[in-house]
């Protein structure tokens, strides 16, 4: 569960970037975060990694509870987040297992079990036989399935993913979606950040819509 309660940011004296968020995002379901340039997306996304502190207000993720939270905490509470960004940042020397296993690898984890987890994450995403192939030779809706599964490899509790489709075509920004459907199946909750409405419109799900700092609109 994410909770922002009377939560505000400001990067200076006269703005906010983020103005009294009060709202609550259950375990297990599927939020698209919308709003225009400069609404406060980002910076709601950095709450919610703990990459910024809020001014003022509260901020509390499962049983973090981020206002708090100590330094040495940090590294546990990060790897229980996964993160898709929208340019994928995929290692163009590795390859695909070799992108996707990469933090269970950093987490020392066996050989044998990083192998059967990478497995079972590219099927998930319908890349299974892209295995031993290099970024660089797959298309940009595969480049995305492979950063989600390297994102949900270690079974992150929330998935977060900023604008994932902003580099895709319709199509294939449809398809990236019905991937995080089915994390979410499994129990992740996901937060996606997107300007685009027609694709909203099409997944009916719960949207957070942003402007100005300010939750504009909640639907669902
Ligand atoms: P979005 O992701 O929706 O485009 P942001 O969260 O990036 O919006 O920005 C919200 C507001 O906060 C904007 O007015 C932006 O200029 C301001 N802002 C964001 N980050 C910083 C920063 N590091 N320093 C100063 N102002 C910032």
């Amino acid at each position: 569960m994410i909770e922002f309660s009377h939560l505000y940011k400001s990067y200076d004296k006269k703005n906010h970037a983020l103005k009294d968020i009060n709202l609550k995002i259950d375990s297990g379901e599927f939020v698209f975060l919308m709003g225009p340039s400069g609404a406060g997306k980002s910076t709601f996304f950095k709450m919610i990694t703990a990459y910024d502190s809020p001014t003022s207000g509260k901020i509390k993720v499962g049983s973090f509870d981020l206002n708090s939270m100590k330094e040495k905490d940090l590294a546990s509470y990060r790897r229980r987040l996964g993160i898709v960004f929208q340019d994928f940042k995929l290692l163009p020397d590795r390859t695909v297992y070799e992108n996707v296993s990469l933090p269970l690898r950093v987490q020392k984890h066996h050989e044998t079990f990083v192998r059967k987890r990478a497995t079972e994450v590219l099927e998930l995403v319908g890349l299974a036989e892209k295995f031993d192939q290099f970024p660089e030779f797959l298309s940009g809706g595969e480049q995305q399935r492979t950063a989600i599964a390297r994102a949900i490899i270690h079974q992150p509790g929330v998935l977060i993913a900023d604008e994932p489709t902003g580099n895709l075509d319709p199509e294939m920004s449809s398809k990236i979606i019905d991937v995080f459907e089915k994390v979410c199946a499994q129990g992740t909750t996901v937060v996606i950040a997107t300007h685009d409405h027609e694709l909203v419109k099409r997944k009916n799900k719960k949207t957070i819509e942003l402007r100005n700092g300010s939750v504009f609109q909640m639907s669902l």
